[in-house]
């Protein structure tokens, strides 16, 4: 079968025109797979219908936030009830009330949100926020994690262990990134030796809660634990970025899973640890716009109008974003994640027995119901995960991504739309049930021979 791809085609010509490569997030113009981009008319379910008519099982669920499936009905009528009396008023409502209160009744250590907009501003806001509180300049983050396009957090590892950062992006001042020490993931030793070359300097470390924007990197057993206790025994904050593992990978986020040491196949995991501030976007929003920090009403108090630091936002609260947001988070039960849980299972082994059956070398990395896969022979390319995948971004670089465009486009042509990058993570909802898991058998054999050619 050949997808007719005739209207996406016309369509991203006239995107190339009208918006720089064509899209409004570099991911989307499909530069590590090649080809033409579907541009989507809808969604329903676990399955996504573009403007040729193609319908695809879809495994990016908006990078996140589908939690549900797209179009669940009880959000969908939410969100519409709110459109009827009025789009934006720049002033308090009371759903932004209860979508704090509901971050904060399922993550313990938290006592006060600030709901934003965007993850990059929840990230950006938590850095100045920890700066403000510490009285210090310097962050910490590591090499392979995202949070976000804010000029310091874009920030490239310099030539030693723990040396200031150089800009990751043109535009991006070396004044900015020189406040940040860019480290290797899962590698304590170099988060010591930092605070070792720069007593008293670290305002935070920002980590996050599982790396899932290298492909999936599962931490080390322990490892959230132990940065904790450095972080803290050296006055500075950890920032546990739950952008995208917050309430997707269960009612408390990554941290939760951690804490309640549920591993579902994924890595060791030892709660007993505490960041001090929590960031969250994605399935917070149910696919609008709401990010949100959250931390002690002491660290809180620090932001503007109580506080020194500043931070503001015109649709901040937005009371459609937050009404699609608390919709889905009061339906994200129980039921709902273990749905995902089963849907991540299934796919996940599906995937691995395909692989098996052609003979391609290959690791599974996940945590809880997130998971990507990496190409080649962990052993002869050095990785050194606990799972016998790569454990930091210079291992994951080290992959056969060459095999991804065929298999992602076989998939493709399978009908099931993955993530159009090899280093991005697989995402489930919980309407990924039976048809779903068809569409996925189905599909499977092909690609995985086209990986393996
Ligand atoms: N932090 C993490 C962990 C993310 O995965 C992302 C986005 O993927 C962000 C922050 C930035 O969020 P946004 O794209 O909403 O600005």
């Amino acid at each position: 079968m050949t997808l007719n791809e005739q209207h996406s085609s016309e369509w991203f010509t006239r995107a190339q025109a009208a918006i720089p490569g064509g899209v409004n997030s570099p991911v989307r113009a499909y530069g590590s797979v090649g080809g033409v981009p579907p541009f989507l008319a809808s969604g329903k379910g676990a399955f996504v219908t573009d403007v040729d008519g193609n319908e695809y099982l879809d495994m990016v669920c908006g990078w996140g936030p589908m939690l549900l499936g797209h179009g669940h009905p009880e959000v969908i009528g939410a969100v519409q009830e709110a459109v009827s009396r009025g789009l934006s008023f720049g002033a308090s409502s009371t759903v932004e009330v209860e979508l704090a209160e509901e971050i904060a009744r399922r993550v313990e250590p938290i006592e006060q949100v600030r709901l934003v907009s965007t993850g990059t501003e929840a990230t950006m806001t938590a850095i100045r926020l920890a700066r403000g509180y510490t009285g210090r300049d310097l962050v910490v983050k590591f090499a392979g994690c995202y949070h976000g396009h804010s000029d310091g957090l874009l920030a490239a590892a310099g030539s030693g262990l723990a040396t200031l950062a150089l800009p990751g992006s043109a535009g991006v001042p070396e004044a900015i990134t020189s406040q940040t020490i860019v480290v290797p993931y899962n590698d304590l030793d170099a988060v010591r030796a930092v605070f070792a070359e720069h007593p008293g300097k670290v305002a935070a470390v920002i980590t996050e809660a599982a790396p899932a924007n290298m492909g999936i990197v599962e931490p080390d057993a322990g490892f959230n634990r132990s940065l904790a206790e450095i972080v803290h025994e050296h006055g500075a904050l950890l920032i546990c970025d739950e952008v995208l593992t917050g309430f997707r990978t269960g009612p408390a986020g990554w941290w939760g899973e951690e804490q309640s040491g549920r591993t579902l196949g994924g890595p060791e995991v030892s709660g007993g640890w505490t960041a001090d501030i929590y960031t969250f976007g994605k399935v917070i929003g149910g696919g609008m716009p709401v990010a949100a920090l959250g931390s002690t009403r002491e660290i809180m108090a620090k932001l503007a109008p109580q506080g020194p630091v500043y931070q503001a936002g015109t649709l901040s609260g937005n009371p459609i974003a937050v009404t699609a947001g608390l919709a889905t988070m009061r339906l994200a039960d129980a039921g709902v994640y273990e749905a995902v849980d089963v849907a991540a299972n299934s796919i996940a082994g599906m995937v691995c027995s395909a692989f098996d059956e052609v003979g391609l070398a290959y690791s599974m990395q996940r945590v809880g119901n997130l998971f990507s896969f990496a190409f080649g022979d962990g052993e002869a390319l050095g990785w050194t995960g606990a799972n016998g995948g790569p454990r930091n971004e210079a291992e994951v670089k080290n992959q056969e991504t060459w095999r991804y465009p065929a298999f992602f486009h076989a998939m493709l042509e399978g009908g099931v739309s993955l993530p159009p990058s090899a280093f991005e993570a697989w995402f489930c909802s919980a309407e990924h049930g039976d048809r779903a898991m068809e569409r996925m058998e189905a599909a499977l054999p092909a690609a995985a021979r086209a990986a393996a050619a």
